[in-house]
């Protein structure tokens, strides 16, 4: 757990989510200012900053995140497509430097990506 950050106390359970899914490895939580119908945020629960973090000896658990990405897309009604997006530094508006994939989904989104 990293002192100051955020997401690491919402997975210490020091601030409150609304879970979507959570296992040994990750956790899964509904945005709080949601951008679409349904907007969940899906973190390893090992700090890593942003993606420019992501290197050889961290990046199975990326991976283990995109093969649970479908089942909670689906678990959270998700039926007809979904987006996922990671912000990475300041010109993306990464506001929260813990590693964090956003599932966009539940209705038809801006055919824009930025
Ligand atoms: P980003 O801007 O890509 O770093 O995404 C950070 C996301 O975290 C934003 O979409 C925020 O709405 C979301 N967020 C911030 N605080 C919380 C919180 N306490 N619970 C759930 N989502 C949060």
């Amino acid at each position: 757990m990293v002192e100051n950050c955020l997401f690491c106390k919402i997975i210490a359970g020091v601030i409150p989510s609304k879970k979507a899914y959570e296992d040994e490895k990750i956790l899964a939580f509904y945005d709080i200012a949601p951008q679409a119908p349904v907007h969940i945020l899906v973190i390893p629960k090992t700090h890593i900053a942003c993606v420019d973090e992501i290197n050889e000896a961290n990046a199975d658990i990326v991976a283990y995140i995109f093969t649970k990405i479908p089942a909670i897309a689906k678990a959270a009604g998700i039926t007809n497509g979904y987006r996922v997006i990671s912000n990475c530094g300041a010109d993306a508006c990464q506001s929260v430097p813990h590693l964090h994939f956003h599932i966009l989904g539940g209705g038809e989104l801006s055919d824009k990506m930025a």
